[in-house]
Protein backbone atom coordinates (compact mmCIF):
# COMPACT_ATOMS: atom_id res chain seq x y z
CA UNK A 1 0.00 0.00 0.00
CA UNK A 2 1.19 3.65 -1.08
CA UNK A 3 0.35 6.13 1.46
CA UNK A 4 0.03 9.30 -0.53
CA UNK A 5 -0.03 12.64 2.02
CA UNK A 6 -0.48 15.78 0.18
CA UNK A 7 -0.22 19.69 2.50
CA UNK A 8 -2.14 22.16 0.78
CA UNK A 9 -2.50 25.94 1.71
CA UNK A 10 -1.10 28.94 0.47
CA UNK A 11 2.36 29.59 -0.36
CA UNK A 12 3.83 30.50 3.39
CA UNK A 13 1.29 28.83 5.27
CA UNK A 14 4.14 26.51 6.87
CA UNK A 15 3.73 23.64 4.54
CA UNK A 16 7.36 22.91 4.83
CA UNK A 17 7.75 23.63 8.62
CA UNK A 18 5.00 20.86 9.09
CA UNK A 19 6.44 18.82 6.34
CA UNK A 20 10.31 18.64 8.09
CA UNK A 21 8.50 16.99 11.01
CA UNK A 22 5.69 15.30 9.47
CA UNK A 23 7.95 13.33 7.36
CA UNK A 24 10.38 12.13 10.20
CA UNK A 25 6.56 11.01 12.10
CA UNK A 26 5.10 9.33 9.35
CA UNK A 27 8.88 7.82 7.91
CA UNK A 28 7.99 9.18 4.44
CA UNK A 29 9.80 11.32 2.03
CA UNK A 30 9.34 15.04 1.58
CA UNK A 31 9.25 16.05 -1.69
CA UNK A 32 8.74 20.09 -2.47
CA UNK A 33 8.15 21.24 -5.90
CA UNK A 34 9.55 24.12 -4.89
CA UNK A 35 12.78 22.83 -3.71
CA UNK A 36 13.13 20.54 -6.66
CA UNK A 37 12.90 23.69 -9.10
CA UNK A 38 15.28 25.53 -6.24
CA UNK A 39 18.07 22.50 -7.06
CA UNK A 40 17.40 22.90 -10.50
CA UNK A 41 18.22 26.63 -11.10
CA UNK A 42 21.70 26.13 -8.83
CA UNK A 43 22.34 23.57 -10.79
CA UNK A 44 21.73 25.24 -13.76
CA UNK A 45 19.74 22.97 -15.75
CA UNK A 46 17.22 22.95 -18.93
CA UNK A 47 14.56 22.58 -16.12
CA UNK A 48 15.64 24.92 -14.17
CA UNK A 49 16.06 28.34 -16.71
CA UNK A 50 12.41 27.42 -17.92
CA UNK A 51 11.00 27.74 -14.37
CA UNK A 52 12.98 30.56 -13.42
CA UNK A 53 10.29 33.24 -15.05
CA UNK A 54 7.95 31.84 -13.90
CA UNK A 55 9.22 31.94 -10.40
CA UNK A 56 10.55 34.93 -10.50
CA UNK A 57 7.24 36.85 -11.15
CA UNK A 58 5.08 34.38 -8.94
CA UNK A 59 3.38 32.43 -11.31
CA UNK A 60 2.85 28.67 -11.56
CA UNK A 61 5.30 26.69 -14.03
CA UNK A 62 3.56 24.88 -16.43
CA UNK A 63 1.87 21.73 -15.51
CA UNK A 64 3.14 19.68 -18.04
CA UNK A 65 7.08 20.88 -16.46
CA UNK A 66 6.10 20.31 -13.05
CA UNK A 67 3.81 16.98 -13.20
CA UNK A 68 6.85 15.29 -15.39
CA UNK A 69 9.67 16.50 -12.53
CA UNK A 70 7.42 15.26 -10.08
CA UNK A 71 6.69 11.93 -11.56
CA UNK A 72 10.21 11.50 -12.65
CA UNK A 73 10.81 12.33 -8.14
CA UNK A 74 7.96 9.46 -6.87
CA UNK A 75 9.22 6.95 -9.53
CA UNK A 76 12.62 6.03 -6.47
CA UNK A 77 12.68 3.54 -4.24
CA UNK A 78 12.64 5.93 -1.17
CA UNK A 79 8.38 6.64 -2.58
CA UNK A 80 8.10 2.73 -3.00
CA UNK A 81 5.77 3.15 0.67
CA UNK A 82 4.40 6.64 -0.01
CA UNK A 83 5.24 10.23 0.10
CA UNK A 84 4.85 13.41 1.55
CA UNK A 85 3.86 16.26 -0.97
CA UNK A 86 4.43 19.80 -0.66
CA UNK A 87 3.70 22.48 -2.74
CA UNK A 88 2.09 19.52 -5.37
CA UNK A 89 -0.79 19.36 -6.93
CA UNK A 90 -1.29 23.01 -7.19
CA UNK A 91 -4.40 23.28 -10.28
CA UNK A 92 -6.57 20.90 -10.49
CA UNK A 93 -5.27 19.43 -13.90
CA UNK A 94 -2.06 18.47 -11.73
CA UNK A 95 -4.40 16.49 -8.96
CA UNK A 96 -6.07 14.62 -12.19
CA UNK A 97 -2.75 13.14 -12.87
CA UNK A 98 -1.77 12.54 -10.05
CA UNK A 99 -5.24 10.72 -9.15
CA UNK A 100 -4.97 8.94 -12.91
CA UNK A 101 -1.78 7.41 -11.84
CA UNK A 102 -2.33 6.58 -8.55
CA UNK A 103 -5.74 5.12 -10.21
CA UNK A 104 -5.67 1.51 -9.94
CA UNK A 105 -2.37 0.93 -7.55
CA UNK A 106 -2.59 -0.36 -4.16
CA UNK A 107 -2.79 3.48 -3.10
CA UNK A 108 -4.21 6.10 -0.51
CA UNK A 109 -4.33 9.87 -0.56
CA UNK A 110 -4.66 11.68 2.36
CA UNK A 111 -5.14 15.91 2.22
CA UNK A 112 -4.13 18.17 4.92
CA UNK A 113 -5.19 21.82 3.95
CA UNK A 114 -3.29 24.59 6.24
CA UNK A 115 -5.58 27.68 6.33
CA UNK A 116 -3.79 31.21 7.05
CA UNK A 117 -5.81 34.79 6.70
CA UNK A 118 -3.89 36.33 3.73
CA UNK A 119 -2.40 39.49 6.06
CA UNK A 120 -0.64 36.79 7.78
CA UNK A 121 1.11 34.98 4.95
CA UNK A 122 2.75 38.70 3.94
CA UNK A 123 4.35 38.38 7.23
CA UNK A 124 5.64 35.14 7.29
CA UNK A 125 6.94 34.97 3.43
CA UNK A 126 8.95 38.55 3.65
CA UNK A 127 10.43 37.30 7.19
CA UNK A 128 11.48 33.73 5.95
CA UNK A 129 15.01 32.55 5.30
CA UNK A 130 15.96 29.42 4.14
CA UNK A 131 19.10 26.99 4.24
CA UNK A 132 20.04 26.28 1.17
CA UNK A 133 22.27 23.94 1.85
CA UNK A 134 19.15 21.55 3.93
CA UNK A 135 16.05 23.35 3.09
CA UNK A 136 15.49 24.19 7.06
CA UNK A 137 13.01 27.01 7.31
CA UNK A 138 13.57 30.26 9.87
CA UNK A 139 11.55 33.41 10.32
CA UNK A 140 13.37 36.81 11.80
CA UNK A 141 10.72 36.84 14.35
CA UNK A 142 8.64 34.18 14.65
CA UNK A 143 11.20 31.11 14.79
CA UNK A 144 14.74 32.87 14.36
CA UNK A 145 17.98 30.90 14.38
CA UNK A 146 20.03 30.66 17.34
CA UNK A 147 22.76 32.47 15.16
CA UNK A 148 21.78 35.27 13.05
CA UNK A 149 22.32 33.98 9.69
CA UNK A 150 23.14 30.63 10.53
CA UNK A 151 21.37 27.72 10.06
CA UNK A 152 20.51 25.99 13.36
CA UNK A 153 21.24 22.51 11.39
CA UNK A 154 24.00 22.21 9.18
CA UNK A 155 25.51 25.65 9.89
CA UNK A 156 24.59 26.45 6.62
CA UNK A 157 24.38 30.40 5.22
CA UNK A 158 20.63 31.22 5.27
CA UNK A 159 19.19 33.37 2.46
CA UNK A 160 15.80 35.18 1.50
CA UNK A 161 14.12 33.56 -1.39
CA UNK A 162 14.29 36.35 -4.54
CA UNK A 163 10.78 35.44 -4.84
CA UNK A 164 10.03 36.18 -1.15
CA UNK A 165 9.18 39.97 -1.57
CA UNK A 166 6.06 41.61 -0.60
CA UNK A 167 5.62 42.64 -4.53
CA UNK A 168 5.99 38.87 -5.43
CA UNK A 169 3.66 37.70 -2.87
CA UNK A 170 0.66 39.91 -3.92
CA UNK A 171 0.77 37.37 -7.38
CA UNK A 172 1.80 34.30 -5.49
CA UNK A 173 -1.58 34.73 -3.49
CA UNK A 174 -3.94 35.91 -6.48
CA UNK A 175 -2.90 32.59 -8.10
CA UNK A 176 -3.47 30.46 -5.20
CA UNK A 177 -6.92 31.94 -4.58
CA UNK A 178 -7.64 31.55 -8.22
CA UNK A 179 -5.95 28.35 -9.11
CA UNK A 180 -4.85 25.75 -6.00
CA UNK A 181 -8.06 27.16 -3.45
CA UNK A 182 -10.52 25.23 -5.32
CA UNK A 183 -8.75 22.13 -4.86
CA UNK A 184 -9.92 21.69 -1.21
CA UNK A 185 -13.79 21.53 -2.44
CA UNK A 186 -11.77 18.90 -5.23
CA UNK A 187 -10.50 16.33 -2.77
CA UNK A 188 -13.30 17.44 -0.20
CA UNK A 189 -15.80 15.90 -3.00
CA UNK A 190 -13.16 12.70 -3.87
CA UNK A 191 -12.31 11.44 -0.15
CA UNK A 192 -9.59 12.07 2.77
CA UNK A 193 -9.43 15.72 3.53
CA UNK A 194 -9.06 17.46 6.45
CA UNK A 195 -8.67 21.35 6.85
CA UNK A 196 -6.08 23.06 10.06
CA UNK A 197 -6.05 26.08 11.21
CA UNK A 198 -2.88 26.96 10.59
CA UNK A 199 -2.79 30.61 12.13
CA UNK A 200 -1.22 29.28 15.58
CA UNK A 201 1.56 28.10 17.26
CA UNK A 202 3.74 25.28 14.77
CA UNK A 203 3.76 22.85 18.01
CA UNK A 204 -0.25 23.11 17.97
CA UNK A 205 -0.33 23.03 13.96
CA UNK A 206 1.72 20.01 14.04
CA UNK A 207 -0.24 18.21 16.51
CA UNK A 208 -3.57 19.21 14.16
CA UNK A 209 -2.01 17.86 11.01
CA UNK A 210 -1.00 14.75 12.56
CA UNK A 211 -4.00 13.87 14.24
CA UNK A 212 -5.69 14.54 10.87
CA UNK A 213 -3.98 12.12 8.97
CA UNK A 214 -4.02 9.57 11.78
CA UNK A 215 -8.35 10.33 11.46
CA UNK A 216 -8.61 9.95 8.20
CA UNK A 217 -6.29 6.70 8.45
CA UNK A 218 -8.79 5.30 10.73
P1 LIG B 1 5.32 27.16 2.97
O1 LIG B 1 6.19 25.93 2.85
O2 LIG B 1 3.86 26.84 3.07
O3 LIG B 1 5.61 28.17 1.91
P2 LIG B 1 6.95 27.73 5.33
O4 LIG B 1 6.88 26.46 6.12
O5 LIG B 1 8.22 27.96 4.59
O6 LIG B 1 5.68 27.86 4.35
O7 LIG B 1 6.66 28.93 6.34
C1 LIG B 1 6.69 30.29 5.88
C2 LIG B 1 7.32 31.18 6.97
O8 LIG B 1 6.44 31.21 8.10
C3 LIG B 1 8.67 30.68 7.49
O9 LIG B 1 9.47 31.80 7.76
C4 LIG B 1 8.32 29.93 8.77
O10 LIG B 1 9.38 29.96 9.72
C5 LIG B 1 7.11 30.70 9.27
N1 LIG B 1 6.12 29.86 9.95
C6 LIG B 1 5.69 28.61 9.59
N2 LIG B 1 4.74 28.16 10.43
C7 LIG B 1 4.54 29.16 11.33
C8 LIG B 1 3.65 29.32 12.47
N3 LIG B 1 2.79 28.36 12.82
N4 LIG B 1 3.73 30.48 13.17
C9 LIG B 1 4.60 31.46 12.80
N5 LIG B 1 5.45 31.38 11.76
C10 LIG B 1 5.42 30.24 11.03
P1 LIG C 1 7.21 27.00 -3.19
O1 LIG C 1 8.62 26.71 -2.73
O2 LIG C 1 6.29 25.86 -2.95
O3 LIG C 1 6.71 28.32 -2.65
O4 LIG C 1 7.29 27.15 -4.78
C1 LIG C 1 8.10 28.17 -5.36
C2 LIG C 1 7.67 28.39 -6.81
O5 LIG C 1 7.92 27.18 -7.57
C3 LIG C 1 6.19 28.68 -7.02
O6 LIG C 1 5.86 30.05 -6.82
C4 LIG C 1 6.01 28.25 -8.49
O7 LIG C 1 6.56 29.21 -9.38
C5 LIG C 1 6.90 27.00 -8.55
N1 LIG C 1 6.12 25.79 -8.19
C6 LIG C 1 6.35 24.96 -7.13
N2 LIG C 1 5.45 23.95 -7.13
C7 LIG C 1 4.65 24.15 -8.20
C8 LIG C 1 3.52 23.47 -8.73
N3 LIG C 1 3.03 22.37 -8.15
N4 LIG C 1 2.93 23.98 -9.85
C9 LIG C 1 3.41 25.07 -10.46
N5 LIG C 1 4.47 25.76 -10.01
C10 LIG C 1 5.09 25.32 -8.88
Amino acid sequence: MQHVVILLGAPGAGKGTQAQRLTEALSLPHISTGDLFRENLSQGTDLGSKAKVFMERGDLVPDELVIDMLFDRVSREDCKSGYLLDGFPRTIAQAESLGARLDGADATIQVVDIQVPDAIITKRITGRWSCPDCNAVYHATFSPPKTAGTCDACSGTLTQRKDDTAQVVVQRLANYHELTAPLAAWYQERGAFCSVDGNTDTDSVFEACLACVQLEAS
